[in-house]
């Protein structure tokens, strides 16, 4: 598999390269240079999702990686299902969320590390990463037992939702998570003074497990598959799917599977009140907007940075951006929605209930519609509860770790301390 550079085409790299690197130069994305047509789809839906992953995924990356790693590494990071659920007559949700961290990046993420370890070669690899919740606990689940590979992740103490650091800080084993005492932007910032320190870098081969990292987006390639997959075949023409969007990596998968040849007539991207992509389709400018809180907040960004990515997929196959639909709600709009769906008897959160609001603005009538939920409601629990006014069960991935010891060690906000506890 060849990639290139966004930003510099002659940057040219293969699919290892690029997964070790995560960006090119200048912050540049790389890109497939060729995605191919399949020609087997109707044969490819018909199995089931390890399987049919392991297909697709080759025919993409090639034989640079010996099938049975690659099958491998597919079997490892896809332990969990993507059910479609029927929420009305023409409009199913995709529920994304049945994974360790109850998020639809376990999916992008737990592929993404067992790639890094396929294609790592002898090297010994730090995976180090500074988390205000979400992404730490993303990574530490992925990585959690690789081989070779040791995962460091800072948080700030005191700072992140106890349930939340239940879930990564009680793992062990190759993971290790240190509460600084500090705010988020200090564990960021000793995340930049370590990647700066290039003798440091070399010495533990420290690796970002960047959010950009092309492995994540071909992972997420195969449950748009597995969507269709379980709609019944008359509902598989003119079918719209709705995308809640924030960095965009989610719909950019969804175009990759549109260009492979799945049969998805349209996407709608989604937004909360950060509109900067829904603005840009109405009037021809991109102009971003100050990020504002929303309760949908893993869509709480007004640069999304997969966008140069959508923007080449467009080009490349002649797709006219007009023909793609957007919405932005903002938060009172979201309460309407997740109420809307509660009274049809589908329980949903912001991020899901934005991407459903769509579909009834947008969907004609004889279009079958399909939203993406990312996260378990139960993420969101405060919110859901409040709106809805119900009480949400804890899932049982959630309980189990909510009993566990918290294993994390604590430090101040000082680098040279950090540095020496990274080369012990
Ligand atoms: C990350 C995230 C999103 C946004 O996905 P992108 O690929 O960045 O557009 C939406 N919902 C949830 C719950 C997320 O965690």
């Amino acid at each position: 598999m060849n990639l290139y550079n966004i930003k510099h085409p002659e940057q040219q790299v293969n699919f290892a390269q690029a997964v070790r690197q995560g960006l090119g130069k200048d912050q540049g994305l790389f890109f497939p240079e060729i995605i191919p047509q399949l020609d087997n789809i109707e044969e490819l839906l018909d199995l089931p999702l390890v399987e049919r992953s392991q297909k697709v995924l080759a025919t993409i990356i090639g034989d640079e990686i010996p099938t049975q790693t690659l099958n491998n590494a597919i079997k490892n990071a896809f332990t969990f299902p993507a059910p479609l659920v029927k929420v009305m007559n023409n409009i199913y949700a995709l529920e994304l969320f049945h994974g360790p961290t109850l998020a639809f990046k376990d999916f992008g993420g737990r592929f993404m590390a067992q790639a890094l370890a396929a294609v790592r070669g002898d090297e010994k690899i730090t995976i180090l990463t500074a988390t205000s919740g979400d992404t730490g606990a993303a990574v530490a689940h992925a990585f959690y037992g690789l081989e070779n590979i040791n995962v460091v992740i800072l948080y700030p103490k005191g700072k992140i939702s106890p349930l939340q650091e239940k879930l990564f800080c009680t793992l062990g084993g190759n993971i290790r998570t240190v509460a600084i005492h500090g705010d988020f932007d200090d564990c960021q910032a000793l995340v930049k003074q370590a990647f700066d320190d290039a003798q440091l870098r070399q010495a533990i081969g420290l690796n970002s497990a960047n959010s950009i990292n092309i492995s994540r987006l071909l992972a997420q390639v195969c449950y748009y598959f597995e969507a269709i997959a379980q709609l019944p075949k008359e509902k598989r023409n003119n079918l719209v799917v709705s995308v809640p969007s924030g960095n965009f990596g989610n719909l950019t998968a969804g175009l990759i599977a549109k260009t492979l040849g799945l049969p998805i007539k349209r996407f709608i991207a989604s937004t909360n009140a950060n509109d900067t992509v829904p603005r840009y389709l109405q009037s021809g400018k991109w102009e971003p907007n100050a990020t504002v809180a929303t309760l949908s907040n893993a869509m709480d960004v007004s640069r999304p940075n997969n966008w140069p990515r959508v923007e080449e997929l467009f080009k490349r196959n002649g797709w006219k951006l007009t023909n793609l639909g957007a919405c932005a709600f903002n938060d009172e709009q979201t309460e309407v929605a997740l109420k809307a769906q509660f009274a049809v008897g589908y329980v949903c959160e912001p991020h899901g209930a934005i991407a459903y609001q769509a579909l009834i603005e947008q969907l004609q009538p004889d279009e079958v519609g399909i939203f993406l939920c990312t996260a378990h409601p139960a993420k969101f629990k405060e919110s859901v509860e409040r709106i809805l006014n119900i009480t949400l069960p804890l899932p049982t991935t959630l309980d189990k770790h909510n009993q566990l010891p918290l294993l994390s060690e604590e430090m101040d906000a000082d680098f040279i301390k950090l540095r020496t506890y990274l080369l012990k």
